[in-house]
């Protein structure tokens, strides 16, 4: 390709405008993704330090949280804690979630809950409550007297009765109340009430109550005796036998039996609600007295329990300034408050209940680690227990703190993986080559291709300027022709007769040129609009081969040739006739055109497989194979146009790829430099 001065322009354009700016914006990305690798180790680092201080303050803000719920809660426990021990008042307690109980202590004396306070006789509207027996005073006398003279006598009286022969021998009073107990539950399941609560009213007159079995022996009793009165349907005597165990109870200074009255208590109260015909106030005074008395025997229970440990948090001063302290055994972990609303003397001490306190604040951390997914971390609880993020034994450790004080827990911070990065970072790179490569390959196609399209535009140029003066000059010539003949007719000066027929023969000959060429410039100019000029139909196109073949063969018989058809009727396409007869007619007169004689042409048309064949063969003068890709361009003729001795104007072959083409056929050319060409047509078949 020839590079003009104007190509070179616009290359150098080229060059400068897009493949400069190109190179120095991939130079400086390279520089830049190499960078970005420091800047993620610094990013990381940065990024680490805030997900350290967001998790603490999660935590510090879920912890203060919870506090401050405790707070609120134990300034109305502190303002009101007669009303919450009011046997069926309806004030209600607030609970707090990740709170197990709330103790108010006096000068370390335990306030509230006091389930010994006589609150519970003061508005209770039970007046009536009235101990069946004086059981403190039993209880007393069975302390100083540990061989209760009374029991195994009425026992053995019953047995030597013949009411029940049981064959026991006692080693201790224990196993006696357990054998008695025992033969209740035996009366009691044959429905033989009145045995049964002779028998437990004989126990219940010696309470027993040293140790914890004797305790909850002694409330087992109770609740048989009180099953019974309800399987009696005793409801009355029910409640009240429920209200009397409630008032010996309350008496006691002794709370080592607090399950087991909780069990009682509990499952007495819940008996006597359902009670069909109990009046409406004393159902709300008995859910109320449910409520709270549970509640308090429920924190007593655990107060009993950590009873030490109490001890010690109460003398432990509160150094925190916010007035808030927590303190931890191995079970329990206990917060003080010591705020400056309570008199000095007053302290709140609540336990919390660890795993609804550690659910709510996981919820927290969960959240803040959502959001800073690059950060390798692990929680772990003290026993060891991965609560949060991922253990890593390949990265080196970054940090190492105790998150939660409270909750013993520690967070383990991890180097990032540089080989992350790295490979992050190549991959990067790989891409940018490609986007790279990619651009330059675009660049130097697009190049390409429009070089090859401006080149083609001017050869077109040169084209359509050849055909014009080849054109005029066809014009021109016949033209001139005509217009000598018919003057010298004109003027007189042809007087012969065969001189006149042979002038006017000639005139009508170059008419007949002229016509031709008019005629193929128009055909040419009608394949330039296409398909949609044209009258689709289905044809026979040996027909239409065979009229061309009979209006041209005179002219190669006159110019010497030997021309032969082999036609093979029924060959149907789907096609515009015109069209068709102007391909036929185009490639045949070639032939003729570009053969001299002596030479042979021959004209085919044959039905082979689902197509339709139309071949063109001469003995002429070939083509060239660097030319036979040209031939087919619009005003394209082979050679110099001035030197040719034949005429023309480079739209035969334009016209025949044209219809070719609008019918989806095929050309192929078969030549060689002076032995010959075949032209063939496939068509689609038309069944
Ligand atoms: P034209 O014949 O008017 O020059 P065409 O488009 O029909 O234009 O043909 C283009 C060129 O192809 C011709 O100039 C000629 O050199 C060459 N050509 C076409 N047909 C033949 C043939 N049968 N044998 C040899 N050369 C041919």
């Amino acid at each position: 390709m020839k590079v003009s001065k104007n190509n070179l322009l616009f290359i150098l354009l080229f060059a400068g405008g897009i493949i400069l700016p190109t190179a120095i914006l991939s130079f400086l990305s390279f520089r830049n993704i190499q960078n970005e690798m420091f800047l993620a180790q610094k990013n990381f680092t940065e990024n680490r330090q805030a997900f350290q201080n967001e998790l603490e303050d999660a935590i510090a803000n879920e912890q203060s949280k919870i506090f401050n719920e405790v707070k609120t809660a134990s300034l109305f426990l502190y303002e009101q804690p007669q009303h919450l021990l009011d046997f069926g008042n309806e004030t209600e307690f607030k609970s707090v979630d990740g709170i197990d109980a709330i103790f108010l202590f006096n000068k370390g004396q335990l306030v509230y809950p006091d389930i010994f306070s006589k609150h519970y006789y003061k508005s209770s509207g039970f007046s009536s409550i009235r101990p069946t027996a004086d059981t403190k005073k039993l209880y007393q006398v069975e302390k100083n007297n540990s061989q209760d003279p009374r029991l195994p006598k009425a026992y053995m009286n019953r047995v030597q009765r013949g009411m029940r022969l049981v064959p026991f021998f006692f080693d201790n009073r224990d196993d006696q109340i357990q054998s008695i107990l025992g033969l209740i539950r035996f009366y009691y399941k044959a429905k033989n009430y009145n045995e049964a609560l002779d028998l437990l009213r004989i126990l219940e007159q010696a309470p027993h109550q040293q140790g914890y079995l004797t305790a909850d022996l002694t409330r087992s009793a109770n609740l048989l005796h009180f099953d019974i009165l309800v399987e009696q349907k005793k409801h009355k005597e029910a409640q009240e036998y429920c209200l009397s165990v409630l008032k010996a109870f309350l008496e006691e200074t002794d709370v080592d039996d607090i399950s087991s009255s909780k069990f009682f208590f509990e499952s007495a109260f819940t008996q006597i609600l359902s009670f069909e015909n109990l009046p409406q106030d004393k159902r709300e005074a008995f859910w109320n007295l449910r409520e709270n008395f549970n509640r308090q025997l429920g924190y007593m229970d655990i107060f009993s329990k950590n009873q030490n440990f109490f001890q010690e948090v109460i003398e432990d001063p509160v150094t925190n300034k916010d007035g808030i302290s927590f303190s931890q055994n191995d079970e329990t972990i206990l917060l003080k408050m010591a705020y400056p609303f309570l008199s000095g003397d007053q302290q709140v001490i609540a336990k919390i209940d660890r795993d609804a306190f550690k659910a709510r604040i996981l919820g927290k951390i969960k959240s803040v680690a959502k959001s800073w997914k690059g950060v390798p971390f692990v929680i772990v609880e003290k026993n060891d227990q991965v609560l949060l993020g991922q253990r890593s034994d390949s990265s080196s450790v970054i940090n190492q703190i105790q998150i939660s004080e409270v909750l013993n827990w520690e967070l383990t911070l991890y180097e990032k993986d540089m080989q992350d990065i790295r490979k992050e970072t190549r991959q990067r790179m790989f891409l940018m080559y490609g986007l790279m490569l990619f651009a330059l390959i675009t660049v130097v196609f697009g190049s390409f291709f429009m070089f090859r399209f401006i080149n083609q535009e001017r050869k077109l140029l040169s084209m359509k300027a050849n055909f014009l003066s080849s054109v005029s000059h066809e014009l021109k010539t016949p033209l001139t022709s005509i217009k000598m003949f018919s003057e010298m007719m004109a003027r007189g000066r042809v007087q012969k007769v065969e001189k006149v027929q042979e002038y006017s023969g000639l005139i009508g000959k170059e008419a007949t040129r002229l016509e031709n060429l008019i005629g193929a410039i128009l055909n040419y100019t009608r394949m330039e609009h296409g398909s949609e000029a044209f009258k689709w139909e289905r044809l026979d196109f040996t027909i239409c081969a065979q009229k061309v073949f009979d209006a041209v063969q005179n002219i190669a018989i006159e110019k010497g040739l030997e021309i032969t058809a082999s036609f093979e009727p029924g060959c149907y396409v789907m096609g515009d006739y015109t069209a068709l007869y102007s391909l036929a007619q185009n490639l045949i007169e070639n032939a003729i055109k570009y053969t001299n004689a002596p030479g042979e042409i021959t004209v085919r048309t044959l039905n082979k497989d689902n197509q339709v064949v139309f071949a063109v063969t001469d003995t002429g003068v070939g083509i060239d194979s660097s030319e036979q890709k040209n031939i087919f361009n619009d005003f394209y003729r082979v050679g110099d146009e001035m030197t040719r001795s034949t005429k023309g104007s480079g739209l035969g072959l334009a016209i025949v790829k044209r219809v070719a083409e609008t019918h989806r056929a095929t050309i192929s050319l078969v030549s060689k430099l002076g032995k010959g060409s075949t032209f063939t047509v496939r068509f689609k078949r038309a069944e």
